[in-house]
């Protein structure tokens, strides 16, 4: 299955689709085994396209679930068809919590100067809606809450964005989040559209599903999937309007062409609901 996945902007979408229905083709579901499919259904997780990772499994296009959260994870819930989730599991904040974060800057596995910027437009974006948590970037990997790393050379070449998990069940933050190093150089995209990206991985470290995971046609493209409640909990936000749309351009849609997508306000009502 693919990780968060660049639509359009530099790359025709028609192509588009067809390297992902390749890419499922060639999802080697039979090395995961039989037991985390089954638990995973039960969840009411879709588990097509699984994919194995180094850090456990991976879901819904950039979703990682770790061994640790298979094992925490809650009960299957009813799950309306409304916009704007969370997960059950959030941050413990205790009313202010500083989440810091760790990107290498420069060489073959660090970042460029561009990316730094995405990355640093991402933050402010977050720390200007006065949330109980803010995020700082820092300059050690020592103790960083999460860190940022680059995909391997070939999934950023392949035009992969980047992937994240969900919140622990000690509260923290999911630590890592994986992210290609190219989207200036290779596809040009702007500052705003790269800290559009950072964000959406963001979100995911802190809890928010995808806006349209009940069907991430929406702005994906292609034939109506339900990535299900994944028993980790698709809870409505209240205040969020029911059915997401692409006009909406909500930065948690599944997919995204690469152009910059500022918190709306159901985003800010989200993340000022969770936080
Ligand atoms: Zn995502």
């Amino acid at each position: 299955m693919k990780m968060y996945k660049l639509f359009g902007a530099a790359i025709v979408a028609s192509m588009m689709l067809i390297s992902c229905s390749e890419e499922e083709a060639s999802t080697n579901a039979s090395s995961v085994p039989e037991t985390v499919i089954t638990k995973l259904k039960a969840m009411g997780f879709n588990p097509d396209g699984i994919q194995k990772v180094d850090e456990g499994y991976r879901i819904e296009r950039d979703i990682i679930i770790t061994e640790e959260f298979l094992e925490h994870a809650g009960a299957e819930q009813v799950v309306p068809d409304l916009e704007q989730y969370s997960t059950n599991n959030l941050v413990s904040t205790g009313g202010s919590r500083l989440i810091t974060l760790y990107a290498p800057v420069g060489g073959r596995k660090g970042y460029s100067a561009g990316m730094i910027a995405g990355l640093d437009l991402a933050i402010a974006r977050y720390n200007a809606q006065n949330l109980e948590i803010s995020f700082q970037r820092v300059t050690s990997s020592a103790g960083a809450d999460i860190v940022m790393t680059r995909l391997a050379k070939g999934d950023e070449r392949r035009g992969i964005l980047g992937s994240a998990g969900f919140p622990t069940a000690g509260g923290d933050p999911y630590g890592e989040i994986k992210m290609s190093g190219i989207l200036e150089s290779s596809y040009g995209l702007s500052t705003e559209g790269i800290a559009t990206i950072i964000a959406h991985e963001m979100g995911h470290c802190i809890g928010l599903r995808h806006t349209d995971y009940f069907n991430r046609a929406i702005s994906c493209g292609g034939s109506a999937s339900n990535e299900g409640d994944g028993g980790v909990g698709a809870n409505h936000i209240p205040g969020t309007p029911t059915g997401a749309t692409l006009n909406a351009q909500s930065y948690m849609l599944s997919c995204t062409d690469g152009s910059d997508r500022p918190f709306n306000n159901d985003d800010r009502t989200a993340l000022g609901y969770l936080y």
